[in-house]
């Protein structure tokens, strides 16, 4: 395995990561909320960056980019063909099923369209690693911004199909927050549960509760577990698409 990944807090509650691959020496980071903390990240670890991996077109992933391109003017930007008008500056524009490298890694691109019409996340499959943006939270996915909630509903069965051990890096940390809500359409999932105790005390020392596993938070995400009959009952929807209780999930976790 030649690939290892460092994650750092942006502005408030944003996460960077770097991806280097100790083969070639290339290193990616994805999403740039801010600049600094990027380039301090790459300093600390004497990292050179060569690409620059963009999964939304939101302010908050994509701000940083035209500073940390004046500092490495070789790094190449991916991102999403499909948003290409909101994101000026992208050098290689990906869809479904493309691969966008970083030296000698291979990340398989996952279109999820619903918190944005061109989100993608980069999935490196032999490394069991994803980068999910703002589609899937710890305990919570991204608010659905510009596609049907049955549209967001797709792209998250999409990444629920992803094997289980595929460690799964956010956008963002929201998982406490995501907690408090998932714990109430849920209360009775032991697993949740034990979760929301460990995320409470990782918290309390200042600790990342990200990234995640895909097994975990199929154990205890809620909205990657509208199938389940106690959830669909909780929000009176016994039977009902799968669909239809993540759009009563979603609406009430946007009430909430
Ligand atoms: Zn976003």
């Amino acid at each position: 395995m030649t690939m290892s990944v460092h994650q750092y807090l942006c502005l408030t509650d944003n996460y960077g990561a770097l991806v280097h691959d100790s083969t070639t020496g290339a290193t990616a980071c994805v999403d740039v909320p801010e600049a600094g903390p990027t380039s301090a990240a790459l300093a600390e670890r004497g990292w050179n960056l060569t690409d620059i991996l963009i999964t939304h077109h939101h302010a908050d992933h994509i701000q940083g980019v035209p500073d940390l391109k004046a500092k490495f003017p070789n790094a190449k930007v991916w991102g999403p063909a499909k948003d290409a008008a909101r994101i000026p500056f992208l050098d290689h524009l990906v869809r479904e099923g493309d691969a966008a490298h970083v030296g000698s890694l291979r990340a398989k691109v996952i279109e999820t369209p619903g918190h944005t019409l061109g989100h993608i996340v980069y999935h490196f499959e032999e490394d069991a690693v994803a980068f999910c943006g703002d589609t899937l939270f710890s305990l919570g996915c991204g608010r659905v911004f510009e596609t049907p909630l049955a549209v967001m509903w797709s792209s998250l069965a999409k990444l629920a199909a992803l094997p289980g051990e595929t460690k799964i890096y956010c956008g963002h940390e929201y998982t406490q927050a995501n907690g408090r809500f998932a714990i109430t359409i849920e209360p009775d999932n032991p697993t949740l549960k034990a979760r929301i105790e460990e995320i409470a005390k990782l918290r309390a020392e200042r600790r990342p509760t990200v990234p995640t596993t895909m097994a975990a938070e199929l154990a205890a995400n809620p909205f990657l577990r509208v199938e389940e009959p106690a959830i669909q009952a909780a929000v009176g929807m016994a039977g009902a698409a799968p669909a239809a209780v993540f759009g009563e999930v979603r609406a009430r976790k946007d009430r909430f």
